[in-house]
């Protein structure tokens, strides 16, 4: 069995986990950004940072997972708003030459999905989405257990179809994309605007009915319906921080998304499963993604 060192780098803190592609997580730990990036050379920060934590102990890969668009080929980061620090560094390559080792980069979503798609005893074959309603709305597809990546290596950016008329300008440079309006920030700027006395825990208990939450949740609607209507997939997981919220209404979200899905199909057979949120599972999914590739290039 593969120990594989899985790490979920964020823009606030890094969760790194020794796991063994079976979905079991040991010795988790989240840190602060701030404790691990200490000088200007951040591969070499992340790079001890690892060699830290392993602590002399031996494992036989490392996957690492980016809230980012990545290359094709998977070995750096291209563009993420809250990474700036990881933009265009050969990532894989420094790891892979320091603790020699193999090393995988993926998006965190991917990871993601790996690990809801076993949980919830997903077939790898056909067509998977995960859409992660968090702070902003995450996506990865998978074909037959391969993610779709694309021609250079951006497929799955749902959070970032246009929507005409919206003028907020998002984290990745472009006017109006959904996610400004179907993700946690949004929804904050919502209780904050509409309803300042309720705690945003529990904006879906106290206003699920309010104008404003229907149009928020419409909108979360577009991005699955949108998905739905390209891919024809044979199941959808929907997770994350918001569609994991005390009372979010998924009877509600399913009318929105079923509104907008074509007839008959996929509307009549559409499998929707709703993913709990577990502080472990981007670390147990980057030990299944990592197992799977050292598999299949075996
Ligand atoms: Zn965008």
């Amino acid at each position: 069995m593969s120990k594989i060192i899985g790490i979920d780098i964020g823009g606030t803190n890094f969760r790194i986990g020794l796991t063994d592609g079976r979905g079991n997580v040991s010795d988790f730990r989240k840190q602060h950004v701030k404790t691990i990036l200490k000088t200007d050379d951040v591969l070499k920060d992340i790079a001890d940072f690892i060699e830290g934590y392993a602590d002399g102990r031996k494992f036989d890969g490392i996957a690492v997972g980016f809230p980012a668009t990545l290359n094709r080929e998977r070995t750096k980061v291209l563009q993420a708003p809250n990474l700036k620090f990881m933009e265009d560094l050969p990532v894989v390559e420094y790891l892979r030459g320091r603790l020699n080792v193999p090393v995988f980069a993926e998006r965190d979503v991917v990871f993601t999905l790996c690990y809801d798609m076993r949980k919830y005893e997903v077939p790898v074959e056909g067509i998977t989405c995960g859409i992660y309603f968090g702070t902003g709305v995450g996506n990865a597809i998978m074909i037959n257990g391969k993610p779709l990546t694309g021609r250079n290596g951006t497929a799955g950016e749902l959070g970032h179809i246009p929507v005409e008329g919206s003028e907020e300008i998002c984290g990745c440079g472009l006017k109006g994309c959904i996610e400004n309006l179907a993700g946690g920030k949004y929804l904050a700027k919502l209780q904050r605007d509409y309803c300042p006395d309720t705690d945003i825990g529990n904006i879906f208990v106290e206003h699920a009915d309010d104008d404003a939450v229907r149009e928020f949740i419409a909108h979360m609607a577009v991005c699955v319906a949108t998905e739905v209507n390209i891919l024809d997939p044979d199941n959808v997981i929907i997770g994350g921080g918001v569609a994991n919220m005390k009372g979010f209404p998924r009877d509600v979200l399913h009318d929105c998304v079923i509104e907008r899905v074509r007839r008959p199909y996929p509307a009549e057979n559409l499998r929707v499963i709703y993913a709990e949120d577990e502080p472990e599972k981007s670390v147990a999914g980057a030990g299944y993604y990592a197992c799977d590739r050292m598999l299949r290039s075996s």
